[in-house]
């Protein structure tokens, strides 16, 4: 069986037999005399395509054939006509040869080996057995885009094991036996089955979008050619969008958000304390309300809009004053409960906090005299209810 694509990436579409038809973990699958499939291995995933009318869902290497896992049979002996994704592929191509330029430079200018590598759905990744500053790794990526756009040839040849000894290899081959050698002229020579663009030209660009600390080593997180071209319109889609909404220069976002979360600060500062200040005249207006009501012990209302600091100041000023039993309760997509009992009623607000929280979803607790619950599921009306009936 031949690989195709081992001396022309750029076959598109080809002509084959069928040399064995059979199942693969469940689904049919077929090995031909000749393909263009890239099977997944090396870190870059499998191409996609049609075998004639066929769909080709998953393309492995098992013990060196080819297997093209398809969406329905194909017969033994049968002529296909295949067509990989060349979308797929070409875009796969330009981040496996992208990645071998980055590592490269990366052992150029930071001594910095790639340990692994890995072509994502929509970035790749290179582990360093090393860890780079910022700045050298970006005066790596220039290198690596020096090279892009001096449009070097990417070659393609084989040596065997003996001879590739002696050769200056970026990476120990992991394997024995005749070696394919993907050489960029003066910059990087490595053994490699994967698919390769012609020249480096037609990486297009190499960029680094984020790194991370990664067992000992730092893994970098990159997009080249048409990704790194949808990476920029993502990112001009939300600095726009950001930019508009805050009215301020691409430039200027970071301090404009951090001035943002200051203000955000500042506000909920003034409004614990006007709860606070509010909270006194609150308590007034509900004991009036409670003695007008017949001298009524239990006290429950619902402050739509305030949070659980605000209800507790009210709730505390209560029981301080009077011996009543207390429930407020405040709204929002998860409703918050407050409950106090003044000491001489002999209740416990805890154990009522629980009961609540059984009902109507949430946690809570709190001691005999004052406590809460938040994250409750339900109409305000109805928890303030069921507190007040608990309290009776
Ligand atoms: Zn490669």
């Amino acid at each position: 069986m031949s690989r195709i694509y081992y001396t022309d990436a750029y076959c598109r579409a080809f002509e084959a037999r069928v040399v064995r038809a059979f199942d693969h973990e469940g689904r049919p699958a077929v090995v031909l005399d000749r393909t263009a499939f890239y099977p997944t291995s090396g870190g870059q995933p499998f191409d996609a395509g049609v075998l004639g009318a066929v769909a080709v869902v998953d393309v492995v290497d098992v013990e060196g054939d080819v297997v093209h896992v398809l969406s329905s049979p194909l017969a033994e002996g049968a002529a296909v006509h295949g067509e990989i994704d060349w979308g797929r592929r070409f875009d796969h191509m330009q981040q496996h040869t992208g990645q071998h330029v980055l590592s490269a430079a990366l052992v150029h200018v930071c001594q910095a080996p790639t340990v692994s590598f890995h072509l994502g759905g929509d970035t790749s990744t290179i582990d360093l057995g090393a860890v780079v500053s910022p700045a050298d790794a970006e005066r790596a990526v220039d290198e690596a885009n020096r090279i892009v756009w001096e449009d070097r040839e990417v070659a393609v040849r084989f040596a065997s094991g003996d001879e590739a000894r002696a050769l200056p290899l970026r990476k120990e081959p992991a394997r024995q036996g005749e070696l394919r050698l993907i050489e960029v002229p003066q910059f990087d020579l490595s053994a490699c089955g994967g698919t390769h663009v012609a020249r480096t030209g037609a990486i297009g660009l190499i960029a680094v979008t984020g790194t991370e600390r990664f067992k000992g080593g730092l893994r970098l997180t990159f997009v080249c050619g048409g990704r790194a071209l949808r990476t920029l319109r993502q990112l001009r889609d939300s600095v726009a969008g950001s930019v508009r909404v805050l009215s301020v220069l691409p430039p200027e976002l970071p301090a404009a958000v951090e001035r943002l979360q200051a203000e955000g600060k500042g506000l909920r500062k003034t409004i614990a304390g006007l709860q606070a200040a509010l909270a006194v005249h609150e308590a007034d207006r509900l004991l009036a309300a409670a003695g007008a009501a017949g001298g009524r012990r239990v006290i429950t209302e619902i402050y739509e809009d305030w949070d659980a600091v605000g209800l507790k100041t009210i709730a505390s000023s209560l029981i301080a004053r009077d011996p009543v039993a207390v429930a407020l309760v405040a709204g929002g997509p998860a409703a918050t409960v407050v409950v106090a009992c003044a000491p001489s009623l002999g209740l416990d607000a805890g154990a009522v906090v629980r009961q609540l929280a059984d009902r109507f979803g949430g946690r809570g607790g709190g001691r005999p005299d004052m406590a809460q619950a938040g994250g409750l599921s339900g109409h305000t009306a109805e928890i303030a209810a069921a507190a007040h009936a608990l309290l009776d």
